[in-house]
């Protein structure tokens, strides 16, 4: 992508149309997402990668606002982690998918949450306010000004939690767009006894799990959400 197109991401996000923004942020998030699998370490099994993007699928079409769209990959890296970059490309690392043992209704919630963070412009906002990456991005004529932000701050702004809003909003976008697939969404918590069992053990988790809010409190929000209704 040229970079003048990079540098037109964040005035066509304030500025432009619905339209314009969407495919803004579409053109802005695959030239991230290339530099993104170029740090991958190796490729992920093919079924492994067939059942994330196959679950994307599903989830993607329940999104009622047609112009988004989504896709899921499995990235090697070292930690338990997921991120959703804007223009709706999502990553699951491998041992994110051990954590949750392969289980399509964990799974569903998991890219749910992050699909949620792409549908509510929490990926894009966070990236329009980041100083270096707007640096890197006006950067024009250098190769590889995105690859040296990811490199540096930018992989780990990726891996960290949003706001507590933001969080508590993803989750419960995630777990209705799971539900609406027709994976039960208090698979969540299922997901969350597991973190708080590992957290109680003193397993260092990474950053996707440390940060707030804990998965009590992430339960807590589940279950006022789903309670069973009485009849
Ligand atoms: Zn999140």
């Amino acid at each position: 992508m040229p970079a003048v197109q990079k540098v037109r991401w964040g005035w066509n996000s304030l500025l432009g149309s619905e339209d314009d923004r969407i495919r803004a942020e579409k053109g802005f998030g695959r030239t991230l997402a290339m530099e993104f699998r170029a740090k991958a370490e190796g490729h992920a099994d093919p079924a492994d990668a067939a059942l994330v993007s196959g679950l994307c699928q599903q989830l993607a079409a329940r999104v009622k606002n047609k112009l988004l769209s989504f896709s899921a990959e499995v990235v090697r890296l070292p930690e338990p982690t997921a991120l959703a970059l804007p223009g709706g490309f999502i990553f699951v690392s491998l041992p994110l998918l051990d954590l949750c043992q392969r289980y399509t209704d964990e799974l569903a919630f998991v890219l749910g949450h992050e699909m949620a963070h792409v549908i509510r412009g929490h990926a894009a906002d966070r990236m329009l306010h980041d100083s270096a990456l707007n640096l890197a991005a006006r950067v024009a004529g250098r190769a590889g000004p995105l690859g040296t932000w990811l490199r540096g701050t930018g992989l780990q702004m990726l891996a960290s939690a949003y706001s507590q809003d933001c969080e508590f909003e993803a989750d419960e976008l995630g777990s209705r767009l799971a539900d609406a697939a027709g994976y039960p969404p208090l698979a969540s918590v299922r997901l969350f006894q597991r973190l708080e069992a590992l957290h109680q053990n003193q397993t260092p988790l990474g950053q996707y799990f440390s940060s707030h809010p804990t998965p009590a409190e992430r339960i807590a929000q589940m279950g006022r959400l789903w309670r069973p209704r009485s009849a």
